[in-house]
């Protein structure tokens, strides 16, 4: 094939044989989906076509939508592209996208995790000629504990907080994350209360057929009892007047960049525990040579220095400016916000100040007529 097989259009990513787009961030005819979070999967478009467990999202998220579900490894054949979905273990129903033409093989891997976890098929590797790859955690520095660690360290402060007589108010991402965080809770420990924007979702999982623990809203619950809860409930909900009904409460909030110790600060909660639903470095490394790709195309995070690392070690790699935005720094910023009342950009909020960073070269690039112009130097970090 003369030209890359996949591009970037001012629309999204852009399947150029086929004549779709992938997780499209402007209104489109037809769009491949690779999970339903809210920059990759938006209202608009004519046809969606995603993975058959994450079909219940997108429906609870974007409402009717002419929806075509596939199995994982099923394959359709659209102007002449067998396109294909496999599990890249970020979310329920997440996936990655196999494109097939004239013998090459394209892949395009939306947000994906290695570690695999209870709430999602496990990431599966899928062999082709050019990986398209996030890079949300794409330093070296980001390297993440076994979950369990996590989940341990997350049932313990709970039990601590019981033991001291408050409620343990734990912010996170209310789709993925609120979920995975539920299948380690220890639920002999006291009652685990979900906020009502989380709640719709465990309703999506369990339908889905993913096992979490019981959960209840406040209102179910025993005023006596909340004292003992652990309460799950998204960053916006920091420091908010629903918060205040658990009267003394110790907070937390679960993220990747809880990793950074500026991050944690600036949330203002008492505890930080880093829990990602994206691959840390090493495991970025590993997915994309498990791929056997020699080509590598790298989106949203940090592109230059993957891409430079990539270059140094063999591969052809370059960056994509996409529009995606990064679901952990944008709950991040909501609860700093939140708890310390500051401006969500402030200098050394790194992620968020990246991310709006690299919008704003997207936007400079297409205005240039480069929308996929190779970005170099800079490093965020
Ligand atoms: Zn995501
Ligand atoms: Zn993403």
């Amino acid at each position: 094939m003369a030209g890359d097989m996949v591009v970037v259009r001012k629309e999204g990513l852009y399947c150029v044989p086929g004549g779709f787009y992938i997780d499209p961030w402007r209104p489109v005819e037809r769009a491949v989906i690779t999970h339903g979070h809210g920059d990759h999967a938006r209202v608009g478009h004519g046809h969606y076509l995603a993975a058959e467990p994450g079909v219940g999202i997108l429906r609870s998220r974007l409402g009717d939508i002419t929806v075509q579900g596939m199995a994982y490894g099923e394959t359709v054949e659209h102007n002449g592209v067998r396109i294909s979905l496999h599990p890249a273990g970020h979310v329920l129903g997440s996936a990655q996208v196999r494109m097939e033409c004239g013998g090459e093989v394209w892949v395009a891997s939306g947000d994906y995790k290695v570690e695999a976890d209870a709430t999602c098929a496990p990431f599966e590797p899928v062999q082709c000629h050019a990986f398209i790859t996030e890079s949300t955690f794409g330093l070296p520095i980001y390297r993440w504990e076994p979950q369990q660690q996590t989940f341990d360290d997350i049932n313990a402060w709970w039990r601590k907080n019981v033991a001291e007589g408050r409620a343990s108010l734990l912010l996170c991402y209310a789709f993925g994350k609120a979920q995975r965080i539920l299948s380690g809770l220890d639920p002999s420990i006291g009652p685990i209360i979900c906020h009502g924007s989380v709640e719709p979702l465990n309703r999506v999982y369990r339908a889905a057929g993913v096992a979490l623990p019981p959960t209840q809203m406040v209102s179910d619950v025993d005023k006596a009892d909340l004292k003992k809860a652990i309460v799950i409930a998204p960053p916006s909900a920091g420091g908010s007047p629903w918060a205040r009904r658990f009267g003394d409460f110790s907070d937390a909030f679960a993220s990747g960049w809880m990793l950074l110790r500026g991050a944690r600060r600036r949330r203002g909660v008492d505890r930080g525990f880093v829990l990602s639903d994206h691959a840390d470095w090493p495991g970025l490394m590993s997915a994309i040579k498990a791929t056997g790709a020699e080509k590598i195309v790298v989106t949203h995070g940090s592109i230059p220095t993957m891409v430079r690392w990539l270059c140094q070690n063999g591969y052809d790699a370059k960056g994509f400016d996409t529009e995606y935005g990064d679901d952990e720094a944008e709950d991040a910023a909501a609860a700093g916000a939140a708890a310390e009342g500051v401006a969500a950009t402030e200098p050394d909020v790194d992620p968020v100040a990246k991310r709006w960073a690299v919008k704003d070269k997207a936007e400079a690039a297409r205005e240039a007529g480069t929308a996929a112009a190779q970005k170099d130097g800079g490093d965020d970090a």
